[in-house]
């Protein structure tokens, strides 16, 4: 399981990284800089409420 990151949507807001400071840093404007590393089952719960809570709904949820 990994995150991607609309960048088409996305408007810097941060929240997300708040939430998943393992996964996501941001850059000097505030958007997101998503790895490709694969989210731990541990932190599943915490990927899907960073997914609800982006106000631009830019992040999505992958299974490989
Ligand atoms: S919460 Fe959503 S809009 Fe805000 S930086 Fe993260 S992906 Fe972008």
């Amino acid at each position: 399981m990994r995150l991607v990151i609309d960048p088409t949507r996305c408007h810097g807001h941060g929240t997300c990284a708040q939430l998943l400071d393992e996964y996501i840093r941001l850059d000097k404007w505030h958007y997101p800089i998503v790895g490709k590393q694969k989210v731990s089952a541990g932190h599943a719960d915490l990927l899907m409420r960073a997914s609800q809570l982006c106000p631009e709904l830019a992040i999505s949820i992958v299974d490989d």
